[in-house]
């Protein structure tokens, strides 16, 4: 995620290419895989760090040849002065043509408006789509716990080992990854697809947003004289608010003098209609590609908050201020089992949840020191600013993760469910539709009473019931 923050800033300044991107690339892959070797008990080989260092220098080259590229583009003179030559050279017809000059004045406007109208459209609509997102979608119009719970049925669903590993070492990418599915689902739904919808609405407010703009500029200038610059001056302050088209860009066709205002106001008007009628074609087929900002990373923004990870267990902080003051906590700490903690001196995992690890008896090692767990502050700055309570989320979610996924967890992290780590019998009594069930229940843990005399005339399964509250009962969270 760092690398892929570190690429962003540099295309974000439009510098050009330095060698010494690289030699920062590797410096922040070091520091992370050295952060990484802090927290667990191995050590890296130095061919697993080259590895690395080569596949991400790889994703990156390819990244920094794009941003070459569009740095020669507005750098180089021959380069820019190559892309304006098509309009220097209508700024030459409208001046030779004389009388027909009304025609290439507007076509000249109309293609700069062109893209002014779809830079502010798809501006507008990004804000639409995440406000939309944030009001009407489960995951993003409740708090940060809601979204947590969210992200893991969505993660149940798909039943993926290395999703889930996603989730666990890298929470940030994780989340974007299901923020952009959620809108992609929203908005390209193929039965109703919302995002043609939101760009049409924008379009027609616009379509009518430059005619008014035409029709007066061209009122107030008829009364001063007919003069095409003074046109072009109203036109822009009336449009000013709204779209981004300074009136300096079209300094090139301002000195014509061209025959009469009213026949500009008809030049303009029409070929604008073709404008509009190119726009509402490239609406109709387009997804989100063209949106310079992305509605899923202002929505990630908005909603992702600390992402501070429990040193012990990984679970992420839900406070939803980034870089809060106090303390950083949670709701979901889970079976240490998830990250691959043992027991010391074997390779038998911890299934023990965090939050009940951390309250006990038990010592872990930390830099080489043996600290015992309820002291778990004194490791360093990572456990000094973690406040570890008692987990509320129902653990039944992660007893069924670890039967599920078993073999994966052994083989992933080189460890045995035996002796102290043997799975208990009824962790294996969970089915993942069952999970699913439960979680997809709003405020579960708070509605049970009520969930629970809803659903018993329908079911009429006292087993059925009794599993629930089992499922439910605190021993069972805790
Ligand atoms: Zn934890
Ligand atoms: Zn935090």
């Amino acid at each position: 995620m760092r690398i892929g923050d570190y690429i962003k800033k540099r295309e974000e300044e439009i510098m050009n290419y330095s060698s010494s991107y690289f030699h920062e690339i590797v410096k922040i892959i070091d520091e992370e895989i050295l952060a990484f070797e802090e927290t667990v008990t191995l050590k890296l080989t130095s061919s697993y760090r080259v590895d690395v260092s080569l596949y991400l220098c790889q994703m990156a080259a390819q990244k920094f040849a794009e941003l070459y590229e569009i740095f020669q583009k507005e750098s180089d003179p021959i380069i820019y002065l190559n892309s304006k030559k098509e309009d220097f050279f209508k700024s030459f017809a409208i001046s030779y043509q004389g009388a027909k000059s009304a025609t290439t004045f507007a076509d000249f406007l109309c293609t700069s408006l062109n893209s002014a109208i779809c830079d502010a459209i798809y501006e507008k609509t990004a804000i639409d789509i995440v406000n939309v997102m944030k009001t009407e979608d489960p995951a993003f119009n409740g708090t940060r716990e809601k979204l947590e719970i969210n992200l893991l049925i969505h993660l149940a669903k798909k039943e993926n080992f290395h999703k889930y590993m996603d989730y666990i070492y890298n929470p940030s990418y994780s989340m974007a990854e299901f923020i952009q599915q959620r809108i992609n689902n929203y908005c390209l739904n193929k039965r109703n697809p919302q995002l043609n919808k939101f760009l049409h609405s924008h379009l027609n407010t616009f379509k009518d947003l430059i005619l008014c703009a035409i029709n007066d500029s061209t009122r107030v200038v008829e009364d001063k004289g007919s003069n095409v610059s003074l046109w072009l001056d109203e036109f822009c302050s009336r449009i000013g608010d709204n779209l981004y088209l300074p009136r300096h860009t079209l300094s090139s066709i301002e000195h014509q003098e061209v025959i009469g205002i009213k026949l500009i106001k008809e030049a303009v008007s029409d070929s604008l209609g073709h404008v509009l009628d190119d726009l509402e074609r490239t609406f109709s087929e387009t997804d989100l590609d063209p949106f310079f900002a992305k509605p899923h990373e202002i929505l990630f923004e908005q909603v992702s908050g600390c992402m501070k990870q429990c040193p012990f267990c990984k679970a992420v902080c839900t406070n939803t201020i980034p870089d809060h003051d106090g303390e950083h906590g949670t709701y979901f700490h889970r079976p240490l089992a998830i990250t691959g903690v043992k027991w010391e001196g074997t390779n038998n995992f911890v299934i023990d949840i965090c939050s009940s690890i951390a309250a006990s008896d038990s010592t872990f090692i930390s830099d080489g020191k043996k600290i015992p767990c309820k002291q778990y502050r004194k490791a360093g700055a990572d456990y000094a600013k973690w406040n570890i309570q008692p987990s509320t989320f129902p653990q039944f979610y992660w007893k069924w993760f670890v039967c599920h996924f078993r073999n994966e967890l052994e083989t992933a992290y080189q460890g045995v469910f035996e002796a102290k780590g043997k799975i208990p019998h009824d962790w294996e009594n969970v089915s993942r539709d069952e999970i699913l069930f439960l979680m997809e229940i709003d405020h579960m843990y708070k509605l049970r009473d009520e969930i629970l005399m809803e659903i018993e005339p329908i079911y009429k399964l006292g087993g059925f019931r009794q599993k629930l509250l089992t499922l439910f009962s605190p021993q069972s969270s805790a």
